[in-house]
């Protein structure tokens, strides 16, 4: 059987040291540093078994921005950034839930990534109580960096996560301050979903997320693993 229409090419994002990773899916967490949650009017756990569940959300795998300009994006008025680690998931989880004691052999690699943000349309839904997806998941709302293999990175340890917008710092936090680690996060996201390669996971973003506007440079830096350029384009429409 032939394609009725032409095949929409897959996102890929480039490996350092050479080849390209195929995105598959790309799952998001909210809420997964305190001071983040805090800023937002959320409840803050105050300890691990208090954490209640982790918040998880998608955006398409389209969402990916590897340009260096980001066009403004149509429909809010307030864009936000939300600096992140990115988990790069190089194997397919085994069925049933994931030991997080195995959680780590899936990983390929890692980078840093923006969670754009339309704080408006995000602000409106919950108030309502309804999905975040006009909020989240939309055309050019996930600019990452190349993904370095794990092999080159080592622990993450409590590696600094920095945004500059600017020159101006907006955004730094410690990776040992994730209210759920890694392991944790693909623990829980394999009782809800079967992870496999391809799969991109944003693990959630540190305090002092703000607007964004079109000319704004940014620079968001995996302390000793990966950096992030680019700049707000005006509209495309
Ligand atoms: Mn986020």
């Amino acid at each position: 059987m032939t394609d009725v229409i032409a095949a929409a090419p897959q996102p890929r994002i480039p490996v350092r040291g050479g080849g390209q990773f195929p995105v598959r899916r790309i799952y998001c967490v909210g809420r997964n540093f305190a001071e983040h949650a805090r800023e937002m009017g959320a409840a803050v756990p105050t300890s691990a078994a208090d954490r209640g569940n982790p918040v998880f959300f998608l955006k398409p795998a389209d969402a990916i921005v590897l340009d260096e300009a980001v066009p403004y994006p149509r429909g809010t008025q307030d864009l936000h950034h939300e600096v992140e680690l990115v988990v790069a998931l190089g194997r397919d989880a085994p069925a049933g839930e994931l030991d997080p004691a195995d959680a780590t052999a899936l990983i390929f690699g890692y980078a840093v990534g923006l969670d754009l943000t339309r704080r408006d349309l995000q602000t409106a839904a919950k108030a309502k109580g309804l999905p975040w997806d006009t909020g989240k998941a939309f055309d050019h709302s996930a600019p990452i960096s190349p993904i370095v293999p794990a092999a080159e990175v080592g622990e993450l340890g409590a590696r600094a996560l920095t945004l500059e917008v600017n020159g101006q710092i907006r955004q730094r936090g410690s990776l040992d301050d994730l209210v759920w680690n890694v392991p944790e996060i693909l623990h829980e996201l394999s009782r809800l979903y079967a992870l496999r390669a391809g799969d991109l996971v944003f693990m959630g973003t540190p305090a002092g997320v703000a607007a964004l506007q079109p000319g704004d440079r940014y620079h968001a830096v995996l302390e000793g693993v990966a950096e992030l350029r680019g700049r707000i384009a005006p509209a495309t429409v």
